[in-house]
């Protein structure tokens, strides 16, 4: 019998996810369904009790109701536990399990199609809203071998480095990154800010660019962001858009609700190809 799966948010329209998921499930014989749910924004609990009511199996859970998710879960992973937000809800005779697949899909993106390794990696991390949250744990897991949150309120980095408890990761302002630079070059950039939504860039200074290997952003489109055009001016080595990092997310979601894990390669180009001509 035909299982059903949806991805909730509001605006949700905009949503690749059935897309990613269908091709998944041909890819993997999976007999399912993935339908997009527009919940109101006051009513994220009724929406997916009533999903739930009427059979469904699984959850991915966008904007903004990330910690909505995370409340709902009645068990979580403990990378939903470090994130406090959860992007994936599975429902069985157990009741409501809460995952966040975000930070491992942005992991393997980077170590396996991007092969760079993460191990004893310089990380500058900017932002500290949800998805860097949820970066945090999977990237200490790889091994980094410093972590650097910088934020445009310097507070909210501050508290996030220390919610991490790890002695590697220190937060601050975008102000204090020219005299952190002194102190410490960067291998890995990533951008988990949501400047680049309006082409901008968080105002990371040049010299933090220089001799990177990566510059990561979260955000996709049709064309390099403004943060990756700055990063290969300023001489990275590569650079990537987060485009990956949602089909990787979206497979993990997939072998969490079916047990299978699919191929990510065709369906990221399948995508990628179907964006450049959107
Ligand atoms: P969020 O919780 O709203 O956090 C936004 C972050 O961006 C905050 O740190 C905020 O700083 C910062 N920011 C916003 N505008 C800025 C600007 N003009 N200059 C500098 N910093 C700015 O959002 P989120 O959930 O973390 O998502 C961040 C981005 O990642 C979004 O664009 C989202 O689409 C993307 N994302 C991609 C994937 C993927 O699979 N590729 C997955 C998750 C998220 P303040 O704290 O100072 O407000």
């Amino acid at each position: 019998m035909t299982e059903r799966y949806a991805v909730i948010g509001n605006p949700i329209a905009h949503s690749r996810s059935p897309a990613i998921h269908a091709q998944f499930a041909r890819q993997t014989g999976q007999d399912i369904s993935y339908e997009r749910l527009l919940a109101p924004l006051d009513g994220f609990v009724a929406t997916v009790d009533a999903f739930r009511a009427a059979g469904g199996r699984g959850l991915n859970v966008t904007v903004p109701f990330k910690l909505q998710a995370f409340d709902y879960a009645q068990r979580r992973s403990a990378r939903a536990q470090a994130a406090g937000a959860v992007n994936t809800l599975a429902f069985d005779a157990d009741g409501v399990f809460g995952d966040n697949t975000d930070g491992v899909g942005m992991v393997r993106d980077i170590s396996g199609r991007l092969g760079v390794s993460l191990a004893g990696c310089r990380v500058l991390l900017a932002g500290a809203g949800g998805a860097a949250r949820g970066v945090l744990l999977p990237l200490l897991e790889a091994g980094v071998a410093s972590l650097l949150i910088a934020n445009r309120t310097a507070k909210r980095a501050l508290e996030l480095a220390a919610h991490a408890g790890d002695s590697r990761v220190r937060g601050c302002g975008f102000d204090a990154l020219g005299r952190e630079r002194r102190v410490t070059p960067f291998d890995l950039l990533v951008n988990a800010t949501s400047a680049g939504l309006d082409d901008a860039a968080p105002p990371v200074p040049d010299a933090c660019y220089r001799g990177a290997r990566l510059a990561y952003d979260m955000v996709y489109g049709p064309r390099p962001t403004l943060f990756m055009r700055r990063a290969a001016e300023l001489g990275c080595e590569r650079v990537s858009d987060g485009l990956g990092m949602l089909v990787e997310q979206a497979a993990e979601s997939f072998h969490l609700w079916r047990g299978v894990r699919p191929a990510t390669a065709p369906v990221l180009q399948r995508l990628r190809a179907e964006i450049a001509g959107a």
